[in-house]
């Protein structure tokens, strides 16, 4: 070997090494403070990890971790506090995108639009301002919280004098309302609505013309669809947006509850970006024909299936709900046209018989199980069901998880059952904050609705609740939920059953580490230990330090980090815009069909 070749070998050989250095470049970041979420740790100063395995390789004070990482720039992140990143375990990410974000304009009573009368005037400005003839969507009119009146063709017709269509969905997903001229847009002649859907219908006045309402998904979708396919240019974009939406609140691992075949493309493409903001685990919705086959992304630690999904009862906001008790009956509970019940079991969506047909179908196949789940009636058939599918296919005392979602009614002597059995309860703080004033006393009597969502118990009986917003629901508001549950304060600063209120660590583990173990990601996510992902918030303030109820006003996000990355939402909103939005038209059909009883 001449000595050219050999400079020219040692050469290569010199890139080869910097090349790799370069590849298993471990970066360390310091912090004011850092909380662990690990038990055996609670409190670190810094943290090192890995940018190619993407995991933590230290965490300790700064010097134990130089000392294991010696090479490793540091990066001083100042006053800001590290805590792993923020768990959402129950949502519905592509629905949620469609319907709350632009060009959809979200008029829920918890995103500023408190009364009928803000509704309104929204409804009036928008249809000043926006490009003449162009179809709005607006989503969120709560018949409960704004006690706004049906909002009817003649309504509506009256709120949009450009003449533009326009339709609103009901905050519960069961109603859809429009005016005259999306009656046009969808050739209906003389305003005469087709016959009506099995399982849905089209609200009609005297002369058998549209009154401008649909009631239900199957009469909902037949007009939504073809609406969105003019109102909503692309629908990838919206569903970013949301996962944007949720990452501005900390957030770094979601779910879809609502999952289908459907939507796979879009949560591909979704994930297909470095700056992809969450990780997701999908349910797969049991109605599905195909709920039982497999499906596999590429990067199965951004997105991967989990289980399978379905709804045992209804919304306490209709009182499609299996509850034990009675709505008590008053204007705000007419206005809203709540059924008073109690339903009892026939607030359930499926017999006991067909429960267990359909554990049968999936269990063998190793899903976990899901089960919306909001009345006390409910709860006990679903354990029940659980219990005997579990006996049944040998699975008592081992690591299933299966989950209830919501339980807005159960009781401490349930949620000792549910965590004697192994199954998880995921709770909605939100139900309390924005109904709370209403469920202690106008919808129930106070000794039932100051406990609704009786967190507090849930701890107590060891279940391992975890917290969630249920997008498209309300807003995915982590450190509103934890203000909220410790401080037992509803979002008018009330106070309904202070029993029910939670420890500061405790509504942490909430939105950390038990959301983690409840969509099976423990072993990954949820704290920050050796060996997890490098998945992070950065907060401006250590919220152990600050008095509970001043949480959302002096403690900021300021970003998030998931595996070693740092997160920049507007790179990852270019990278949606730029995919051929054409790809994704379907997902409207896909993600509005699937809109079920919150
Ligand atoms: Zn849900």
């Amino acid at each position: 070997m001449n000595y050219k070749s050999s400079l020219r070998l040692l050469t290569l050989f010199a890139t080869y090494c910097l090349s790799n250095a370069a590849l298993a470049e471990t970066q360390i970041l310091k912090a004011s403070t850092i909380i662990t979420m690990d038990e055996k740790n609670p409190r670190a100063e810094a943290v090192a990890f890995d940018t190619v395995t993407k995991k933590i390789t230290a965490i300790g004070s700064l010097s134990e971790v130089q000392a294991k990482a010696p090479q490793a720039k540091v990066t001083d992140l100042g006053a800001t506090v590290l805590m792993p990143g923020f768990i959402e375990p129950h949502g519905h990410p592509a629905t949620a995108g469609l319907i709350t974000q632009p060009p959809t304009i979200w008029i829920a009573p918890y995103v500023g639009y408190k009364t009928w009368d803000d509704v309104k005037a929204k409804i009036l400005k928008e249809d000043a301002q926006a490009t003449a003839g162009m179809p709005l969507i607006f989503n969120g009119v709560d018949k409960l919280l704004q006690q706004a009146p049906t909002p009817t063709r003649d309504i509506l017709d009256a709120l949009t004098p450009s003449g533009r269509p326009i339709i609103i969905f009901d905050n519960s997903g069961h109603a859809l309302y429009f005016n005259t001229a999306t009656t046009k847009l969808l050739g209906w002649e003389n305003a005469t609505p087709p016959k009506n859907p099995l399982g849905g219908s089209f609200g009609r006045n005297q002369d058998g013309t549209s009154n401008g309402v649909a009631q239900e998904v199957p009469a909902i979708m037949p007009i939504a669809t073809p609406f969105m396919f003019k109102a909503i240019p692309n629908p990838l974009l919206s569903v970013a947006k949301f996962y944007s939406y949720m990452s501005s609140f900390g957030i770094t691992s979601s779910s879809e509850l609502t999952y289908n075949t459907g939507q796979y493309k879009a949560y591909l493409a979704l994930a297909s970006s470095a700056d992809t903001p969450l990780r997701i685990s999908v349910y797969h919705m049991s109605t599905e024909t195909d709920a039982a086959a497999e499906a596999k992304w590429p990067d199965s630690s951004m997105v991967r299936k989990n289980g399978i999904k379905l709804w045992a009862d209804g919304t306490p906001w209709l009182g499609t709900v299996a509850l034990s008790f009675p709505y008590l009956d008053n204007k705000t509970t007419r206005t809203a046209q709540i059924l008073l019940g109690p339903l009892a079991e026939k607030g359930m969506n499926y017999t006991r018989g067909q429960l267990d047909q359909i554990l049968d179908k999936f269990v063998p196949l190793g899903y976990q199980m899901s089960f919306h789940c909001n009345g006390d009636v409910g709860f006990d058939v679903v354990m029940d069901a659980y219990e005997s599918a579990l006996a049944k296919h040998k699975l008592l005392g081992t690591d299933h998880r299966w989950r209830v979602e919501h339980l807005g009614a159960a009781r401490y002597d349930q949620f000792k059952r549910a965590a004697s059995l192994g199954i998880t309860v995921s709770m909605g703080p939100f139900q309390y904050i924005y109904w709370g004033d209403l469920l202690d006393g106008t919808m129930f009597e106070s000794a039932i609705g100051s406990q609704w969502q009786a967190v507090g118990d849930a701890f107590r009986a060891d279940a391992r609740p975890t917290f969630h917003n249920d997008g498209p629901v309300s807003p995915p508001n982590v450190l509103l939920n934890i203000q909220s549950m410790v401080t037992r304060t509803t979002n008018s600063g009330k106070v309904h059953g202070a029993n029910q209120a939670v420890t500061m660590d405790q509504a942490l583990k909430a939105v950390t580490i038990n959301a983690a173990y409840q969509l099976k990601r423990d072993q990954e996510v949820g704290s920050l230990e050796v060996g997890k992902f490098a998945d992070f918030v950065e907060l401006s303030a250590d919220l152990t330090k600050v008095k509970p109820l001043e949480i959302t006003d002096k403690v900021k996000v300021q970003g998030t980090w998931v595996g070693g990355k740092k997160i920049n939402l507007t790179k990852f909103l270019e990278e949606m815009s730029a995919i051929d939005a054409s790809q994704h038209q379907g997902l409207p059909e896909a993600s509005l069909s699937t809109r079920h009883k919150h």
